[in-house]
């Protein structure tokens, strides 16, 4: 719900429309654009009888919800969301790169990795230490002992520090090491766990789950910003179609919807969406080329020996050669750059 109020509107009428929102249980909070105030209630216990506010004195309009999700609409907060976690900044034109293996394996990896990457222009280091894995068997991620090795190689480069929490109980230890909070496709609608690291004070990287519309995204979204942090990067990673040339279908069109819809920024994860390290390059350029904020891409020292994912994990070469056409390309996109 969005009251515009009259652009010489009082105080005392302002007031009114508050006092009448707080009276349906809602929480309004004001604004102001083009020289009206705006007063929104994202949350309400009872439905709000929009005919009760029309008729107070000084209101201009009213417009009823149009979208399930409220606080991560463009409705509600028109300008775009810029996230800054240490190094890196989501948003407001810049496109933000995130690299580094699947899995922290060894100190001398995730070490060697942040070295290349960050020599490169990343701003983001990644790399899980706990692992999703389809099977039981594979490799399941080194724990804190791997968070610990992520937050060297983070420190040393000074790159931010991306890794994924995959339940309630890994958060705590989770905000210790880490610069920001991955939400896995897997976990997009753990409903406890995004309500959890809602409560911490850590951007978190909302990754799309792989059946998930859009809008779900965006309600899952909503409930880390309802629980209290408003710093949320969206991530689309693939969905599952009957496509079965790349591992997943990269939905490059949930970045205009997601612009037009939200004011979040969303990065693009080219890796986990084509399953194979030849085609990342060229979606890390169609990320760039549609708007996106940002990409994540899986860069391994020897894909070959990799724990997982290597079938689409960059050389060290391939990324540089990536970073190079990264650069030429956000030249002709936007001002402030890579
Ligand atoms: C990852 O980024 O490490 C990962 C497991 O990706 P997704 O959750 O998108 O499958
Ligand atoms: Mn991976």
């Amino acid at each position: 719900m969005i009251v515009t109020m009259q652009p010489g509107a009082t105080l005392k009428e302002i007031s009114a429309v508050i006092r009448s929102l707080e009276g349906f249980g809602a929480q309004p909070s004001i604004s102001r654009d083009c020289g009206c105030t705006l007063i929104t209630a994202a949350t309400s216990k009872i439905p709000i009888e929009d005919q009760q506010l029309r008729s107070l004195s000084g209101v201009r309009d009213v417009h009823q919800d149009v979208h399930p999700f409220k606080k991560v609409s463009r409705d509600y907060h028109p300008e775009d969301t810029v996230i800054t976690a240490g190094p890196a900044v989501f948003g407001g034109g810049r496109f933000c790169v995130i690299a580094g293996p699947c899995a922290i394996e060894n100190e001398e990896q995730i070490d060697g990795v942040a070295a290349h990457v960050a020599a490169q222009g990343a701003k983001g280091l990644r790399g899980g230490a706990y692992k999703p894995r389809t099977s039981p068997y594979a490799f399941q991620g080194l724990g804190v002992p791997g968070l610990k090795m992520m937050r060297a190689a983070a420190d040393a480069h000074g790159l931010a520090a991306v890794s994924e929490v995959m339940s309630i109980s890994q958060v705590a230890e989770a905000v210790e090491y880490l610069d920001v909070l991955q939400v896995g496709a897997r976990n997009m609608q753990n409903f406890d766990l995004l309500r959890e690291v809602g409560r911490t004070d850590k951007p978190v990287l909302l990754k799309r789950g792989p059946s998930s519309k859009i809008e779900e995204l965006l309600l899952a979204a909503e409930y880390i910003v309802d629980a209290g942090n408003p710093r949320v990067i969206l991530c689309e990673r693939g969905i599952r179609t009957y496509e079965t040339a790349t591992r997943n279908t990269l939905d490059i069109a949930a970045v205009p919807v997601v612009k037009q819809l939200s004011h979040l920024p969303i990065i693009i994860d080219p890796s986990h969406a084509a399953g194979k390290r030849e085609y990342v390059h060229s979606l890390t350029l169609a990320a760039l080329a549609v708007g996106a904020d940002g990409v994540m891409v899986e860069v391994h020292p020897d894909p070959s020996k990799a724990l997982s994912d290597g079938r689409q994990s960059l050389h060290y070469v391939e990324f540089s050669a990536l970073m190079g056409d990264v650069r030429r390309l956000a030249e002709f996109r936007a001002p402030v750059g890579v």
